[in-house]
């Protein structure tokens, strides 16, 4: 009876095999980021980078190379998709990297696991939304400037992220925001709380983000003025992704009204925007 023995051996090289293979698979990813990551940056996205991300020449050499390497990693494993007849350009990718990547920072090195397609439209575009209204359900058509899903797309407005170029300090970029969420939804779940190096950074995170939120919802139901958005009271994931904006965008002004919020995103994101003040 020499065949099922041989049979179990070939079953049992194989189940070895595919272990083998899922157990190597996350060291031959990370082998092949960092290749990626060694590799030399292209001129022309230089040009892009440089053109485009304002704060790229506050960062410090070592910064500008890290963030160069994330870029070609970012660009490798992420797919864009042009809708409604836009043509994505190097331009619109490496620039939509390089805001994105600032977020990468501090051995982050998951580059937003979930995320698979960024969906890139001209302009705002209009999406049917279900809004409950007195009891009844109704569909209405509202323009939107990007989006994070769950799932594995994100989608962004060209025009808006364009317009967040230009305008880097006036506490609003739409793929800060959105990459936000991303790192907020990398565990699954929606709720303002991103994944952190050490569970003792938890009770931190909650103190500061939950007192920092039920102060903004404070002063706009009390017509006080605020620096971070009153999107961000909507809720925890949403005040998360403004408060995101705003320490990216108006440093100066955060850590002067809210210390405690800079410095836990200034620990969380690895970088100091009061910095690059000039
Ligand atoms: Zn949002």
């Amino acid at each position: 009876m020499a065949a099922p023995n041989i049979l179990a051996i070939l079953f049992s090289i194989a189940v070895s095999a595919i272990a083998i293979g899922i157990l190597c698979y996350p060291f031959f990813v990370n082998w092949q980021r960092d290749r990626l990551m060694r590799q030399p940056f292209p001129r022309a996205w230089l040009n892009i980078v440089q053109n485009n991300l304002a704060i790229y020449i506050c960062l410090s050499p070592e910064q500008q190379k890290q963030l160069q390497g994330y870029i070609q990693v970012f660009l490798k494993e992420k797919q864009f998709i042009g809708c409604l007849g836009l043509q994505i350009t190097e331009e619109i990718k490496v620039t939509i990297a390089a805001i994105a990547c600032l977020l990468l920072f501090g051995d982050r090195k998951t580059f937003f696991p979930n995320l698979q397609s960024i969906l890139v439209y001209p302009t705002a575009y209009i999406v049917n939304e279900m809004v409950m209204n007195s009891y009844v359900v109704e569909e209405r058509r509202v323009a939107r400037l990007g989006e994070s899903w769950t799932r594995d797309q994100l989608v962004l407005s060209w025009e808006q992220v364009q317009q967040d170029i230009l305008n880097w300090h006036d506490g609003h970029n739409v793929v800060l925001h959105e990459f936000a969420h991303q790192l907020d939804q990398e565990d699954g779940k929606a709720e303002g709380v991103p994944i952190l190096p050490r569970a003792m950074d938890y009770a931190a995170w909650a103190k500061v983000m939950t007192a920092e939120y039920l102060q903004l919802r404070d002063r706009l139901e009390t017509d006080k003025k605020t620096i971070i958005d009153s999107y961000g009271a909507t809720n925890p994931a949403e005040f998360f992704a403004v408060a995101t904006e705003t320490f990216f965008e108006k440093p100066k002004q955060l850590n002067q009204k809210h210390q405690d919020l800079y410095e836990l995103l200034q620990r969380y994101y690895h970088l100091d925007p009061l910095q690059w003040q000039d």
